[in-house]
């Protein structure tokens, strides 16, 4: 029987895969809303490496050295674990696989990108990045990067996870990042925001706008984005090619790959690898981005035009939104609360190639523990939400006998987020309707 597949340092990939090269058809390109230049905006804020990845349209990208370097230093590859107990636990004909990102010494795929965009803006000679998070898995990743690389940080965190999540600020303090609760007095967006609600519990949405401002008002400071951008889902393909090399030396074939979709990075990293097989005809694997009911983009979004941040600071992106000005229900406590979703991600659920599934809060966290109490990992709350997912898939094969391979990404770890546990278990936590 394997358990677990575990590739040598060597087998870390030397380039990244660029998806943009064999979409079915072609992505719609950002634009400026009326009146204003917001594309003008991105390229003072963003770095010109990110600004050159987010429209390159070769198929694969070299990894720089020091990149893939740093990569191993902080543990890559991941191992690709078998679900025994849990198969055996749901009574299932189903093979079960999760890959690991949780094994990231911040505890979550976000790494993945935060090493290279540090690692460019570096290069370019800026000294400090911001940034925004929420659930607080990008800000720590970040702060960790740029102590790697010596550069400073500064992370916006939405207002109800800062105050949610005290640890969250320690763990970015320890890896050296600068954080403040958004809503905050530091920016004009911050204090306007603040002027009209001064309960507003922040969103992600105006976490990137004052993480922006900082960047468009100061010459040697850029900002840094943990999803949604194509160069963001560029790095993340880490993943789903080490994942490719794994599921060879297992011989699986996947019928079902799995992953959560905040704002579609850990989905895209993980499967964009196995998605370009299907577009060229190569699969028929089925590819399931699952999000939370309460704030479900993929599955009640319309694919609009719509800004990535709440004040319009960004050029409209063509994707499944929310709409920007969409704050999510406090009741939800995990990081998949974003308005928006990435374009290359919202185009292939758009095109058929990706089925969208939204689930309850309360059925992940008992997904959750079942897993735990199973394979002994504690999943992230986002993380859930695949796991429920995968049980769902499994329980249908235990209905029609079928011996289906599931894979799932594993995105992160819940060590820092026992909170939304504890409700569960004190029965207060709630469902969106
Ligand atoms: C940030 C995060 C997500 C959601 O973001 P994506 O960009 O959709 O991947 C999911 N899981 C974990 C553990 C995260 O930290």
């Amino acid at each position: 029987m394997t358990y677990k597949i575990e590739l040598s340092s060597d087998d870390v990939p030397k380039q990244w895969y660029n998806m943009l090269a064999d979409l079915p058809c072609e992505l719609p390109a950002p634009i400026n809303s009326e009146g204003k230049d917001q594309i003008s905006s991105l390229q003072i804020a963003f770095t010109k490496a990110a600004l050159e990845q987010e429209f390159a349209t070769d198929r694969y990208i070299k990894i720089p050295d020091e990149v893939r370097n740093l990569y191993m230093e902080m543990g890559r590859p991941t191992p690709l674990v078998r679900a025994n107990r849990l198969e055996e636990y749901l009574n299932t004909p189903a093979k079960i696989y999760f890959k690991r990102e949780d094994t990231s010494p911040t505890g979550s795929h976000k790494l993945n990108s935060a090493i290279p965009q540090a690692y460019f803006a570096k290069k370019e000679g800026v000294e400090r990045l911001t940034t925004e998070t929420g659930a607080g898995q990008w800000g720590t990743a970040l702060s960790l990067a740029c102590n790697l690389l010596d550069l400073e940080c500064t992370v916006y965190m939405v207002k109800v996870s800062f105050n949610q999540k005290p640890d969250r600020k320690n763990i970015m303090n320890i890896y050296d990042g600068n954080v403040y609760a958004s809503p905050s007095e530091n920016t004009k967006v911050g204090r306007e925001v603040i002027a009209n609600d001064p309960d507003h519990p922040g969103s992600l949405g105006v976490a990137i706008s004052e993480a922006m401002e900082e960047a468009l008002e100061n010459d040697n400071v850029k900002y840094s984005l943990g999803s949604v951008l194509n160069h963001v889902m560029l790095h993340q393909t880490i993943i789903g090619q080490e994942l490719k090399t794994q599921l060879e030396i297992a011989e699986e074939t996947p019928d079902v790959m799995i992953a959560c979709a905040g704002g579609g990075s850990n989905f895209a990293g993980s499967l964009f690898p196995f998605i370009k097989d299907k577009i060229d005809g190569n699969s028929d694997t089925e590819f399931i981005a699952v999000e939370p009911t309460a704030c479900p983009t993929l599955t009640q979004g319309s694919y609009d035009y719509d800004f990535g941040d709440s004040n319009g600071f960004t050029p409209m992106l063509k994707m499944f939104t929310l709409g920007h000005d969409f704050v999510a229900p406090s009741v939800h406590a995990g990081g998949l609360r974003y308005h928006g979703m990435s374009p290359i991600v919202s185009l292939l659920t758009k095109e058929g190639y990706i089925t969208p599934k939204a689930v309850h809060q309360r059925d992940c966290f008992e997904s959750g523990i079942a897993f735990a109490r199973n394979e002994g990992v504690l999943p992230a709350p986002e993380t859930t939400h695949a796991i429920k997912a995968t049980i769902d898939e499994a329980l249908k094969c235990k209905e029609t006998g079928e011996e289906k391979t599931i894979v799932m990404n594993f995105s992160g770890h819940g060590m820092l987020d026992l909170k939304g546990y504890a409700s569960y278990f004190e029965g207060t936590m709630q469902n969106a309707k």
